[in-house]
């Protein structure tokens, strides 16, 4: 017997840069697509990152962008949002800016889940911090958010990473984790997604062997209204 027609969730991920979609929350995004309506806000078009595959005359801003339209695509994500923020640059004095950018986009969206990274961002770069307190800030602003995901990593695979350029914060005890999303399905879709970010393909490398042999498991922090 067919159930009643659920009705169709907005859903909006909320990042620093091309590749946090995929490289992220990516099996959420694909699974979430499945039955709602998911899109993207990108802060900034990652143009101060490495470029592991140069093409000459093609500024990293425009391959990137197109990574993750890509990537976007790959997963099911029916609109991306740039907002043109310089890569490098989120910070305390851009808050309110960012703030006001991502609010106005989502009173226009309604959605009911935010997705975002957990407060340390996870690798502790200063964009990803910025971007979860901005997006946490426009979360308890508006009523009609009901959920706020805060993609995390946990101590084992935080244990996969040694010798990282800069300080890594912690992995969190899975007694910390408030919701674990099995994404064993869309695991090959996720994979498929971090792949269309050729430029980023040392860290495809390197985050697809903290996962090796681990469950299919992507995990969050909740905030529930
Ligand atoms: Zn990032």
């Amino acid at each position: 017997m067919i159930g009643p027609k659920q009705k169709r969730k907005v859903v909006v991920g909320v990042f620093a840069h091309p590749d946090d979609e995929a490289f992220g929350p990516g099996g959420s995004l694909a699974k979430f697509a499945k039955t709602d309506d998911v899109y993207v806000i990108c802060a900034t078009r990652g143009e101060a990152g490495m470029n592991h595959q140069p093409e000459k005359n093609v500024k990293l801003s425009a391959i990137r962008e197109n990574e993750l339209l890509e990537s976007a695509k790959i997963l099911g994500v029916k609109k991306v949002y740039f907002l043109d923020f310089a890569d490098g640059t989120l910070c305390n004095n851009l808050y309110h800016q960012l703030a006001e950018k991502i609010e106005l986009l989502l009173r226009r969206l309604r959605p009911e889940i935010l997705i975002t990274f957990e407060p340390r961002g996870i690798s502790g770069h200063i964009d990803h911090v910025t971007i979860s307190l901005v997006t946490t800030f426009v979360f308890e602003k508006l009523s009609f958010i009901k959920k706020l995901l805060y993609y995390c990593i946990v101590e084992k695979q935080r244990q996969r990473l040694t010798n990282y350029f800069i300080y890594f914060p912690p992995g969190y005890r899975l007694t910390e984790v408030d919701f674990v999303n099995d994404v064993a399905e869309e695991w090959a879709t996720k994979v498929k997604a971090m792949f269309t970010h050729a430029s980023q393909i040392k860290d495809v490398k390197r985050i697809l062997k903290r996962h090796q042999g681990l469950p299919k498991h992507e995990h969050f922090l909740m905030k529930v209204k």
